[in-house]
């Protein structure tokens, strides 16, 4: 039933705001299948601190930068449910049995700003295509500080106590930590480590892209 509500409420956006492509204009989809084969894809990361693999799809630049640019600043939603399914034809991430689905947390004012968080948009669209539960697992209790002039060790420290877990949800299975970019790391690395101190099993991570 929600399946079929999504599709009508899909053919309905469709009809009222006509899709373009976003490298050339041509009308039906954000990426059309011409500029699809000018996407870099980008091969697996292991062992990232507390997390086993990490499975981000695309190199974070040109269209897909543009992209993924438009659903963080305009909820560009249809983009996120064309993106993960295009994803998941390249590439699934690895989710054994008993695994639940958690996505990085923005901080609360932020969250309240923009109307919605990019990264649990994505994770909800995971959870429909692998019939994984999504849960909010994880709170980010204050904002991060400038990340711009600091180099990778000092992201990391600088992110160091941003996260907290979620009180009142228990979760001793695998999890799946999902965002929309992996750029330094530094910050799903810490979600994931403050995962595996409140005692999940084995993490693994999926972004759409990664900087390379
Ligand atoms: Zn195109």
């Amino acid at each position: 039933m929600w399946d079929q509500l999504n599709k009508l409420k899909e053919t309905i956006i469709d009809i009222i705001f006509p899709r373009n492509c976003l490298g050339c204009g041509k009308e039906g989809k954000y990426v059309c299948e011409k500029c699809d084969l000018f996407l870099s894809e980008t091969p697996s990361l292991f062992s990232q601190g507390s997390l086993e693999e990490l499975v981000s799809i695309w190199e974070y630049e040109g269209l897909i930068k543009e992209i993924i640019l438009r659903i963080k600043y305009y909820g560009a939603f249809e983009a996120i449910n064309e993106l993960v399914e295009k994803a998941f034809k390249i590439r699934k991430p690895y989710i054994p049995e008993n695994t639940v689905i958690t996505f990085v947390p923005m901080f609360k004012k932020k969250e309240k700003r923009r109307g919605f968080n990019q990264a649990e948009i994505i994770a909800k669209k995971v959870g429909e295509m692998t019939g994984s539960n999504v849960l909010s697992l994880l709170e980010k209790i204050k904002d991060t500080p400038s990340q711009t002039k600091l180099d990778k060790e000092e992201r990391l420290k600088n992110i160091r106590g941003l996260f907290k877990r979620k009180e009142g949800i228990i979760c001793n299975s695998n999890v799946l930590l999902v965002d929309d970019v992996w750029t330094s790391g530094a910050t799903m690395k810490e979600c994931a480590r403050v995962l595996k101190k409140s005692g999940v099993k084995r993490i693994f991570g999926f972004t759409l892209a990664r900087t390379v």
